[in-house]
């Protein structure tokens, strides 16, 4: 027997026409690239979406075009995010900092029709011009006083919108057809298309709003520093206008001092992004010491948080949230928001949990199995490969039959490639990308482990753990250092502090000094390019 209930299929231009009726006040302040702030209100978002859905039409964009976009976080990225979907066509996201020769093979094999860019990506877009498939469009997201000199034959973003109607007739949508695009980072091989549903993404929206909640409320001002240029922000530019809360774009500017004279200026109550950018809204906080007025809750992920940086937030008062999830998850799957009797729990054990990846969204579901593809216990000693199932997860790759083939295991899961615990309490632990898990005498060493205690130490600025091959023991820690100033950590000082929480066995063989540690597009640490950089390095007892 069937309820009788009404079936109105999930969409995503719903989520601003929503906003733009319960949350009038609430909307976008963006550092424009041409130097100026911007505001504008979800309403008025919402009529811009529509004038460039009527844009897009006349250029003979239509129902599962690819639009693609090289921009950061900007109003009028976030109306391309609506006006694209919303007309039936794909937002596709291109990040930026991948190589030529990445974005060249994503727009080609995505078989974008029109590519809007950001103004500072101009020069990028001439140097390509060359390679980039006939008949591809381009438009450059500003207005016509700012529009560059340029051989390319490029629209004007305003010149699209300029003149068309304010509100444009939505086509009704099954909400299984695919509303935006976004390729994985593609450390090795090919990058990978994550195609998401106007379902999926309207459901993930709902479960992120519902579950961070300390950051998504109305009157909220949040700062995506994530960009909406890779994992759709983690969900949000559809989340933030369901709750009513304000997006504070930063624009290209993401220095610590940018930052925090941004969210003093515009009250920002909570700031999203990966660990690296908060190291240098770290070192603005002690400098100025004090925290930019109203600051409650950082989230944070895409890359462990080593526990100095959780603890260093939650001393001065500001809640953090550390979240774990990778683009093909749309990308949010755990947050580490603690329960009201954790809360209650002594600040050690509290900032332990913290460390953790936290527990699953509503509607993820999580196993971790052995090397047999057998089911481990939730028991937080058990480590295993990480696999996930659940209406935001990826059930393949765009057009990638080989890579949709090997997604999922014979339940149907999709294989995350991390390597975890998960305990009783539904905690989540990631100890290492499997394929940067250390493989010691037939026993595994997590760096993420190592790396989290070596950061405690106040010498240290940065650092990494890689496998380096040894004749005995098939592979060995390597440390590797950013020094905070010139007294230097030495191994042992580190070794000691290490003794503290982990076995003599894992401790790092050597260390080495960097003034930098090379991160991947995304903004993590490159293990890939440390271990091509160590290359051939000999361990001190290997001979
Ligand atoms: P991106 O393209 O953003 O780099 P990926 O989807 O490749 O995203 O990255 C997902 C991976 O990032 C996860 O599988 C995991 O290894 C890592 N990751 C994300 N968040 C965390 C976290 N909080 N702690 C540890 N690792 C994380």
């Amino acid at each position: 027997m069937f309820g009788m209930m009404m079936n109105q299929p999930l969409s995503i231009i719903e989520i601003l026409r929503y906003a733009s009726d319960a949350h009038p006040g609430a909307g976008l302040v963006s550092v424009r690239t041409e130097g100026d702030l911007h505001r504008e209100t979800y309403a008025e978002a919402y009529a811009r979406a529509a004038q460039l859905a009527h844009g897009l039409r006349k250029l003979g964009i239509g129902p599962g075009d690819r639009v693609a976009t090289l921009a950061w976080n900007g109003y009028r990225h976030f109306e391309i995010y609506y006006g694209v979907s919303g007309m039936g066509a794909v937002c596709h996201t291109i990040n930026p900092r991948l190589s030529a020769e990445q974005m060249l093979y994503i727009i080609g094999h995505a078989e974008d029709r029109l590519l809007c860019v950001d103004l500072t990506f101009v020069p990028l877009i001439e140097a390509l011009a060359d390679s980039l498939p006939e008949g591809l469009k381009l438009a450059v997201l500003t207005d016509r006083a700012h529009m560059p000199d340029s051989p390319l034959d490029l629209l004007c973003y305003e010149e699209l919108l300029d003149g068309e109607p304010t509100t444009f007739d939505w086509p009704i949508l099954d909400e299984q057809s695919a509303a935006a695009l976004c390729y994985t980072s593609g450390t090795t091989g090919n990058p990978k298309g994550a195609l998401y549903s106007h379902r999926s993404t309207v459901l993930h929206a709902l479960s992120v709003a519902v579950t961070i909640s300390k950051s998504l409320y109305e009157g909220a001002r949040i700062l995506p520093v994530v960009p909406l240029f890779h994992v759709n922000a983690w969900g949000l530019p559809y989340a933030a206008p369901i709750t009513g809360a304000s997006l504070i774009m930063p624009g290209p500017k993401l220095d610590g001092a940018s930052l925090f004279d941004l969210m003093e200026a515009e009250g920002v109550t909570s700031a999203w992004g990966v660990p690296t950018v908060w190291m240098g809204l770290r070192s603005e906080i002690d400098a100025r010491g004090r925290n930019p007025s109203g600051f409650e809750q950082v989230v944070v992920g895409g890359s462990a948080a080593p526990r100095s940086m959780i603890e260093g937030f939650e001393k001065s008062g500001v809640d953090v949230c550390h979240a774990w999830g990778m683009t093909e998850m749309s990308p949010v799957g755990t947050h580490g928001q603690l329960s009201a009797p954790m809360k209650e729990l002594p600040w050690d054990e509290q900032m332990r949990l913290k460390s953790l990846q936290g527990r699953r969204l509503f509607g993820v579901e999580m196993k971790i199995v052995d090397e047999q593809g057998q089911n481990l216990p939730h028991d937080g000693t058990a480590v295993g490969e990480l696999f996930v199932r659940g209406n935001t997860v990826v059930s393949g790759y765009f057009n990638n039959s080989e890579a949709t083939a090997n997604a999922l295991d014979s339940e149907g899961w999709f294989g995350t490639g991390d390597v975890a615990t998960i305990s009783a309490n539904g905690f989540l632990s990631i100890q290492d990308r499997s394929k940067d898990l250390i493989k010691s005498g037939g026993e595994w060493i997590s760096s993420i482990d190592l790396e989290n205690i070596v950061m405690s130490c106040p010498k240290v600025a940065s650092c990494a753990v890689i496998a380096v091959a040894h004749p005995k023991w098939d592979e060995r820690p390597l440390l590797v250092v950013v020094p905070k100033g010139e007294d230097r950590p030495t191994l042992e000082e580190l070794h000691e502090l290490l003794l503290h929480s982990v076995a003599k066995w894992q401790l790092p063989d050597a260390m080495e000094f960097v003034e930098e540690l090379p991160l991947t597009a995304t903004g993590k640490v490159s293990k890939l390019r440390l271990r091509q950089r160590f290359e051939g390095y000999r361990m001190p007892d290997a001979g």
